[in-house]
């Protein structure tokens, strides 16, 4: 399992998500919207990778 730490682009938030997580994830802090499920692993769409957790 591959888990990733990522910035929200919108506060700054730092939040680790499954790498493959297949629903959507939004920002704990502002709501934004961070992830959307793309072909069985998490697209980036609000945030970006700090840290790839294996
Ligand atoms: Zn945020």
């Amino acid at each position: 399992m591959t888990f990733i730490q990522v910035s929200c682009n919108d506060c700054g938030n730092e939040t680790t998500i499954f790498a493959r997580s297949t629903t959507v994830i939004a920002c704990n802090v502002c709501s934004r919207t961070l992830t959307s499920p793309s072909s069985g692993r998490a697209k980036l769409i609000g945030c970006k990778v700090v840290e790839t957790l294996e």
